[in-house]
């Protein structure tokens, strides 16, 4: 099996829908990816459709990621069916949510590999989970001449929580280099490490480059040190396997709208003796054990961490979406994503004037570059004339994009329902660039 049962035809609900696409695939690619592509593309009903009359080529999806129908499906059932709020009413409706709402953080650890359910802690998403710990732990722990190491390639969200907490406890930011293919340089980490570091938060997949960062032995070299690790796992959920006890980290963030599941739901992992001992977040309904204005005694994990109403729906969501990669042949969805990242190098680097950025040899699901003379904007602006999304920025990483000294790249990030044709539509896309442009 290589993809879970279509719930529906897609065609049968989706915008106007476009002819499919054959997908003719290098034999050698076909051969090391037996993944059916077109029958996974069944379950995407928004893939069916027309931009500006050409099919839709959606190869964005670092920034988010289309949804299948069973995730659609469950978040509209759940608002017709079990709607209610949760652990308060005695009622059926309310018994349904919280049972539905519990279930998911025990398809999460059994996802991620935690040891317990109460290690997951349901947020926003990764930017939340990666505030949560510089806010809770971070200000317990650090202090003065204190340090919290980083690296070059992080997003925002991991660079500004941790700029704010040393700014604030007059601890030191260290940033871990990287060589100009986009790999950290493990050594410059390891002399970077000492008994002032107290955190180490790293980005597992990096959204702009794609490296794919060693952090297991990551974490290793900080345990040694007595810092704790935190991974910012954004987009690695999606497209590695995550196994947070084998890779020995203490949290581990991401988002369920990068892994097919609804915007405005995330994870944070934490181990258990490590969420134990951490102050709440924020205060409210939810993550109290009783209130007077005297004392407050606080819930215990994970719930001390989720504090008022929660987006039930976004977690019920969540979980579909866990299901329907379960049930997936990931190995087999992986082997077809790195094909095509080996098609999307190859296409792209081809193109005149093109510079890849970031050609890590551990890397994954992203192709970004420059081209010679045209600003990505236009390079964004004109593939979306021919249907293609693609993102054009800096994608967040601001400081990376100096390390490279381009202002933006333009990135184009394939998933499992990609094709080999989409690529090649981009290489034809950017030729029609170069011909507006010279
Ligand atoms: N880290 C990385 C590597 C990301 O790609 C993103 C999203 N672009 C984030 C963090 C932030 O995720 P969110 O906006 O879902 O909180």
């Amino acid at each position: 099996m290589t993809a879970p049962k279509s719930s529906s035809p897609a065609a049968s609900t989706s915008p106007k829908a476009a002819s499919p696409r054959a997908d003719h695939a290098p034999a050698a690619v076909t051969a090391a990816t037996a993944f059916d592509v077109e029958r996974v593309r069944q379950d995407f009903p928004i893939l069916h459709q027309t931009v500006h009359g050409k099919p839709l080529v959606y190869l964005d999806n670092a920034a988010t990621t289309q949804k299948p129908r069973a995730v659609i499906d469950a978040t509209s059932r759940f608002y017709e069916r079990d709607n209610s709020n949760i652990h308060r009413g005695l009622h059926a409706l309310s018994e349904r949510a919280t049972a539905s709402y519990e279930g998911v953080r025990e398809k999460l650890r059994r996802f991620i590999g935690a040891e317990l359910p109460s290690e997951i802690v349901f947020t926003r998403g990764t930017t939340e989970g990666i505030n949560l710990v510089a806010q809770s732990l971070g200000r317990a722990m650090v202090g003065v001449g204190d340090e919290v190491v980083i690296s070059t390639m992080e997003h925002h969200s991991n660079i500004v929580p941790w700029q704010m907490l040393c700014e604030e406890k007059g601890a030191v930011l260290k940033i871990v280099p990287i060589n100009d293919a986009g790999e950290l340089l493990f050594d410059e980490y390891e002399r970077m490490l000492g008994p002032r570091t107290k955190l180490v938060s790293i980005v597992h997949l990096s959204n702009s480059l794609g490296t794919i960062n060693p952090v297991k032995r990551m974490a290793e070299a900080a345990h040694a040190h007595g810092a704790a690790v935190v991974v910012d796992g954004a987009q690695a959920i999606a497209h590695l396997p995550v196994d947070v006890r084998d890779l020995g980290v203490d949290f581990y963030a991401f988002s369920a709208h990068k892994m097919y599941g609804p915007t405005g739901t995330g994870v944070l992992y934490g181990r258990q003796a490590r969420l134990e001992a951490m102050p709440p977040y924020q205060g409210g309904g939810d993550m109290i054990s009783s209130v007077s204005f005297a004392k407050t005694t606080y819930n215990k994990v994970p719930h001390k961490f989720e504090a008022g109403t929660p987006n039930i729906a976004g977690v019920i969501g969540l979980g579909a979406a866990v299901d329907y990669l379960s049930a997936m042949d990931r190995a087999a969805a992986s082997a077809h994503e790195r094909a095509l990242m080996a098609r999307a190098t190859e296409v792209l680097g081809a193109v005149p004037g093109v510079r890849l950025i970031g050609t890590a040899r551990e890397k994954s699901s992203v192709v970004a570059f420059e081209l010679a003379g045209v600003h990505p904007h236009d390079v964004g602006s004109i593939l979306d004339q021919e249907g293609i999304a693609v993102r054009a920025g800096h994608h967040c990483t601001q400081p990376l994009m100096a390390r490279y000294q381009v202002p933006a790249t333009t990135r184009v990030s394939p998933a499992f329902y990609n094709t080999f044709t989409e690529i090649d539509a981009v290489g034809r896309g950017l030729h029609r660039v170069i011909e507006m442009f010279r």
